[in-house]
């Protein structure tokens, strides 16, 4: 980890909406004590590093700049939020071809600094582009993580939260597979309080209509936010912080995250959405989760889906 301990480095590539946001709540949460922005354009990381150093006279000190590609040689961590968004009506997958050339320019410069710390990908599709960002770099795969499916499953907690009136942090649920339209909620390993989920549903007389109409709006809520405002960032950019914190103070957490597959699920040489063990040297291992048949079934399906696009766009 660190060359200077208790020093650790974070270089965000990508200071737009997502970025700034994920800046921001790091700035927030005190982790790290470089922070670097890079991003094509220089006068944005310039304001930004100025506008978020503000800040941190009311967090932790923190060192805060605008820097360069070489910036990355010594870093922990390299998050990568450059890309387009979606646009009103646009896919994830849409942003494919734009966003993984993109991508091209960015992990070859990180890699060529010398970099040697951990990867972590949100630019969609997210599946997809950490994959790439595995391939390009040449890296183990331990360290190279996305976002997956961590503000979709934190968008199930909340739902799920309000439906049965608990805090979304005590909501133990996931959704699973792709950050995308083939996502699902893998309900038959829900709990709340230890309790099964599905049991909590039926003695409260949630039916599973409801429960398919709450797995429904959490794929589609960031078509929701993409309509009234234009783009998602404060969650994402919080999620990416949370798996930061998890790398940087090496947690051991189990979060959800896009992680590799050598034959979880049955699954091979793909990123998709599970639970992982997230620590200092990365993805320490993915908790399999133990799903019912019908979820199997959308895990297959959802990986199906995403080695298409990887097959087409490319292998
Ligand atoms: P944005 O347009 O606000 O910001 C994108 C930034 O990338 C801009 O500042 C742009 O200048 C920069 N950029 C473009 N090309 C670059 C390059 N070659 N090198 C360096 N920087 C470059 O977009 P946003 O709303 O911040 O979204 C960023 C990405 O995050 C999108 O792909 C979006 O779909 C994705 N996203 C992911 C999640 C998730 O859960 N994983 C959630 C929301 C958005």
């Amino acid at each position: 980890m660190s060359k200077i301990q208790n020093h650790q480095k974070v270089v965000l590539v990508g200071d737009g909406a997502v970025g700034s946001s994920y800046a921001f709540a790091m700035a927030q949460q005190g982790i790290a004590e470089e922070f670097v922005i890079v991003d094509v354009v220089k006068d944005r990381t310039v304001g930004d590093a100025l506008d978020l150093e503000d800040a941190t006279p009311f967090t932790a000190p923190k060192n805060i700049y605008s820097g360069e590609y070489s910036d990355c040689k010594d870093a922990d961590l390299v998050v990568i939020t450059a890309g387009a968004p979606q646009k009103p009506g646009e896919t994830r997958l849409d942003l494919v071809n734009k966003n993984l050339n993109i991508l091209s320019t960015i992990v070859k410069p990180v890699v060529d600094s010398g970099f040697d710390g951990i990867f972590l990908v949100a630019a969609n599709p997210v599946d997809i582009l950490t994959y790439a960002t595995w391939k390009f770099s040449g890296f183990p795969k331990e360290k190279v993580i996305g976002s997956g499916i961590s503000l979709d499953s934190a968008r199930l907690r909340v739902a799920l939260g309000k439906k049965f009136n608990v805090s979304p942090d005590s909501v133990d649920a996931y959704i699973m597979g792709e950050h995308g339209d083939s996502e699902f909620a893998a309900y038959s390993t829900a709990s709340i309080g230890t309790k099964p989920l599905l049991d909590i549903a039926k003695e409260e007389g949630v039916s599973t209509d409801e429960l398919a109409e709450i797995e429904d709006s959490v794929r589609n809520k960031a078509y929701e936010i993409i309509n009234k405002k234009g783009a998602t960032f404060y969650g994402v950019g919080t999620a990416l912080m949370r798996i930061s914190k998890a790398i940087l103070r090496d947690e051991n957490a189990v979060l959800p995250v896009g992680a590799y597959m050598d034959g979880e699920y049955g699954l091979n040489d793909i990123y998709i959405g599970t639970p992982a063990v997230i620590n200092g040297q990365g993805l320490n291992r993915v908790i399999e989760s133990p799903l019912s048949d019908d979820e199997m079934k959308k895990m297959t399906d959802s990986a199906t889906t995403l080695k298409k696009v990887l097959t087409d766009g490319l292998k």
